[in-house]
């Protein structure tokens, strides 16, 4: 049955007030001192007039603080909508307005994205001591519905402009309940060092807490010092994105570190390459296991990578409870085997986009029986063992003389050439075809090849149709701040590279 994670909590520091909870700089808030601190934000939200289902903005680094307020929030029923501090000024106005936010919490890394004139706590001020209830004080108990809301999840932006999904409580519950299989609980270590506003941290964040583990806060990824954490932390569990592995696996010193105690390691929200995946599995002790699925809910897929070593293409199988089905353009189920937009319906799934009911709707497909699911804009395909290979988004699949070209398949082999480190592939406007495609390619550490040499390899091993009209070499992809690959970025570089 549905609980309460806020519930959870108190129960964690009735049982072990001083097993430490949030772990950052060497310093560490207990779960007492974490309980006392979010019983004073819940009540100083209340003392505001802050009901339940009101909003509130949070941006910023990830720290234990930050986190205490996302606690606070939920203990008080108030809506969280976490802003990402990487957004544009122009953004963030956009979302503090979408989300309707009585009150913004921020600290001096996002306080210059705060519109003149807002109600703003910050988190890094001796103030923010002040602003709290006085200790000991507990606020007034709120039930929460697993349909009532408990964020406002901006997506990444990585299409478009960010959308705003309402997550419901029983979405982060089922979050929770996946992770029962995972062997999180007292004792147990987390290591996160994405931020704490993204979704992708969130689903590895609550279960932690919820299970009585502690949660080691990185407020800024690096390769040595996530390493050191590790060791020194005993971490057992982490949350990283495919572009973090790579790094970690090429940091000189990950073979001296010892690494022994981890147990599961997470990824999601990128293409994660089939070779990082078995390099992963190879020099990293313990499992690995991959999440398919989006801000909006609508299905998980699972890949347990290190119980399905022949499967590291794929992003697994549905997760339990979860549907996910193909359709093609006209909305018609793909027959078995062949490929089509992925879409999915599951347990706490989005109510909607917030505010945005027509793109609510763009974003839903019913079931000839009448159940909701929401379109992924992914294109993928099913094995015969029910794993799902997933190719590229829709929006970055190319259409070159009426034929459909996989960006994913021309990176997929370019990633075989030793020169290649990283490498994205988009289609740009062409006048004879309509669309054709251009690599950016990422070199090895030392590489010199010369990229018409790397054209004309490519260029031999795949269809006419799929040739690459342009290769170039590029320093470092354009990423979101979790790790995305900005396509519709390089597509603006390659038409500045070629005006
Ligand atoms: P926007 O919707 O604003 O364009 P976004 O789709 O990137 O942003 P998210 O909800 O953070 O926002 O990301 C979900 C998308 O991320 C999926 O639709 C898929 O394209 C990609 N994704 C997530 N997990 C994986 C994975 N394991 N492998 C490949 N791609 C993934
Ligand atoms: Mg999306």
């Amino acid at each position: 049955g549905f609980r309460n994670i806020a519930e959870l909590l108190r129960e964690h520091a009735a049982a072990r007030p001083e097993l430490p909870a949030l772990v950052q700089d060497g310093q560490a808030l207990s779960y007492a001192e974490l309980d006392a601190l979010v019983d004073r934000i819940a009540a100083a939200l209340q003392r505001e007039g802050l009901a339940p289902g009101d909003a509130i903005a949070l941006s910023g680094l990830s720290t234990p603080r930050q986190a205490a307020v996302f606690l606070g929030a939920l203990r008080a029923g108030v809506v969280v909508a976490p802003l990402a501090a990487s957004s544009t000024p122009a953004d963030f106005a956009a979302m503090l307005a979408d989300a309707q936010a009585r009150l913004i919490f921020v600290d001096a890394s996002a306080a210059a994205l705060v519109p003149a004139g807002r109600r703003t706590i910050a988190l890094d001020d001796p103030d923010f001591e002040a602003w709290l209830a006085p200790p000991g004080s507990r606020p007034q108990d709120v039930t929460l519905r697993p349909e009532a809301p408990f964020n406002i999840i901006y997506s990444s932006g990585t299409t478009g402009t960010p959308k705003g999904i309402v997550q419901p409580h029983g979405m982060r519950w089922m979050h929770v309940q996946r992770g029962a299989k995972y062997g999180y609980g007292p004792g147990k270590t987390t290591l996160l060092s994405t931020p704490l506003y993204s979704n992708t941290t969130l689903v590895v964040f609550f279960p932690t807490l919820a299970f009585g583990g502690t949660v080691v806060l990185m407020s800024k990824f690096e390769a040595g010092a996530y390493l050191d954490l590790a060791e020194r932390h005993r971490v057992t569990h982490t949350m990283l994105v495919p572009v973090q592995y790579r790094r970690l696996l090429a940091h000189a010193d990950f073979d001296r570190h010892e690494l022994s105690a981890f147990e599961i390691k997470f990824c999601t929200s990128a293409p994660f390459p089939a070779e990082l995946k078995a390099e992963v599995l190879r020099r990293w002790p313990g499992g690995l296991v991959e999440f398919y699925g989006m801000t909006e809910g609508g299905g998980t897929c699972i890949l347990e990578a290190h119980l399905h070593p022949d499967k590291l293409h794929t992003v697994g199988r549905p997760s339990e409870g979860h549907d996910m089905r193909l359709i093609d353009e006209a909305g018609i189920e793909v027959a078995a085997g062949e490929a089509g937009e992925v879409v999915g319906h599951s347990p706490g799934m989005m109510s909607g986009y917030h505010g945005q009911p027509e793109k609510t709707r763009e974003a839903e497909w019913f079931a000839p029986d009448g159940r909701r699911f929401i379109r992924t804009g992914d294109i993928g395909r099913f094995d015969t063992d029910g794993f799902l290979i997933l190719f590229d988004r829709k929006k970055d699949m190319i259409i070159s003389g009426g034929f459909n070209i996989y960006p994913s398949d021309l990176e997929a082999q370019l990633r075989r050439h030793p020169a290649v480190a990283d490498v994205a592939v988009v289609g740009v406007p062409s006048e004879e075809w309509g669309e054709t495609p251009v690599a950016y390619v990422v070199h090895a550490a030392g590489d010199a090849t010369p990229d018409p040499e790397l054209r004309a390899w490519l260029n031999a091993r795949v269809g006419k149709t799929q040739r690459l009209a342009d290769l170039r070499s590029i320093e470092e992809l354009p990423r979101s701040a979790i790790g995305k690959v900005l396509k519709r970025e390089l597509r603006d570089r390659y038409k500045k590279e070629t005006q």
